[in-house]
């Protein structure tokens, strides 16, 4: 049975209450849902329901194309000025002995490393300290695009950029014109977390605002540049603050079409001041996954974060509405392993990724950060690998 027709069972069914068939026939109509079907959908979507909900919306965009890239990270410190109650990452700068801060010849040196690696894109991100400021970043991402033009700079959220922009007396207009220039091609989505100030002020409360996230992805935007979005769930957010986090992007977006891919991040108990709260199933992890496909009717993409949520659940995310599952990511962050995630040295080759997402009938492609394809893995064989060989060496005595 094809996702349409799973689509019209559901429709057929006497069991499912009138708002819900109401829902999926908004879905079949290609109608935009509204912020309380939307917590409709939270509260008493059923995870089969929901799956045919997404899984229409996602094959009728992307038949079973499923995305990934080669890609690598730097984390610049893991030292931050800020104090967000569920990072498991940062080290604050009390606990400095637990941290690095590399320096600009150090991040130069990680690039360089790749030189002759297939990889597309990097990405850059970390925790907030003064001696990273906008001079600093201006001149790391010259120099990374004069060394390898082609690596497409994908770096900082939004909480840099106001720490850093405020730090040098710009406006975000002129700060972001300004990072363009010296070679920012596109922004990650972090630092997004919670929007609703009831949340964002018990869990992140000194960093940039809502709004000051959003104007700034609205200020890229609008320079023709493309970025993503994320969400924090699964602590002590409710269903409304999730809907109201995701009316918020839907609405940026309608007004400039900037965002690629939706991401939600689950919240992960490891480490960090929020250790009492309770992690959430993965049956809600598949849940949000698909209500985020059937809500954003205006992004694109939706990524899981393999890295972060186990290879199985990545799987299983691709019948709910995710359609990329990120990057072979070569083991270079720390970010998911130190908050608790199932993979504690995340690396995957490109063979590995392409065969979790075949043997789940799903048809691989290798993207660029913009979604350009490089590669369409469906019918591509690897080449055998070679054995590495030994060679016998003189003994020295
Ligand atoms: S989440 Fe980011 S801004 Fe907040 S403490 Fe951690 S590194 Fe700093």
């Amino acid at each position: 049975m094809d996702a349409e027709q799973s689509l019209q069972v559901l429709l057929n069914d006497s069991h499912l209450s009138a708002d819900l068939k109401n829902i999926a026939q908004k879905v079949l109509n290609n109608e935009r849902i509204t912020f309380d079907e939307g917590l409709l959908l939270y509260e008493k979507g059923e995870l089969s329901y929901l799956g045919v909900l997404a899984n229409y919306i996602r094959e009728k965009r992307h038949g079973d194309k499923t995305y990934f890239n080669r890609n690598f990270h730097i984390e610049p410190t893991n030292l931050c000025v800020y104090d967000c109650k569920f990072c498991s990452y940062s080290r604050l700068i009390k606990q400095r002995s637990e941290g690095w801060e590399y320096t600009m010849d150090d991040m130069l040196d990680i690039v360089k490393k790749y030189d002759n690696e297939p990889v597309t894109e990097v990405h850059i991100v970390g925790g907030v300290l003064p001696q990273y400021d906008m001079p600093f970043y201006q001149q790391l991402f010259s120099s990374i695009k004069a060394h390898r033009p082609e690596l497409h700079v994908k770096a900082l959220t939004p909480v840099e950029y106001h720490y850093i922009f405020k730090k040098a007396k710009v406006d975000y207009a002129t700060g972001m014109r300004l990072m363009k220039e010296s070679g920012l091609e596109s922004m990650p989505g972090g630092g997004a977390e919670i929007f609703h100030p009831e949340i964002r002020e018990q869990i992140a409360k000194d960093k940039c605002t809502a709004d000051q996230w959003l104007q700034i992805h609205e200020e890229w935007h609008k320079l023709g540049m493309r970025s993503n979005a994320t969400m924090l769930y699964g602590h002590i957010e409710e269903y409304r603050h999730r809907v109201d986090h995701m009316e918020r992007l839907r609405q940026l977006q309608d007004r400039t079409g900037g965002f690629q891919t939706f991401i939600p991040l689950k919240f992960r108990n490891k480490d960090n001041q929020m250790s009492n709260v309770k992690e959430v199933s993965v049956i809600e992890d598949l849940r949000n996954y698909a209500v985020a496909r059937i809500y954003l009717d205006n992004f694109d993409h939706i990524k899981a974060y393999w890295a972060m949520i186990s290879r199985t659940t990545a799987q299983l995310s691709l019948n709910f509405g995710v359609d990329d599952i990120d990057g072979t990511l070569d083991d270079t962050t720390k970010i998911y392993s130190m908050a608790g995630a199932e993979e504690q040295r995340p690396a995957m080759s490109t063979k590995e990724l392409v065969e979790l997402i075949k043997h789940v009938g799903r048809h691989p492609i290798e993207r660029d950060t913009l979604y350009n394809v490089i590669t369409d893995y469906s019918n591509y064989e690897f080449a055998e690998q070679k054995k590495p060989q030994f060679y016998k060496l003189p003994v020295i005595n």
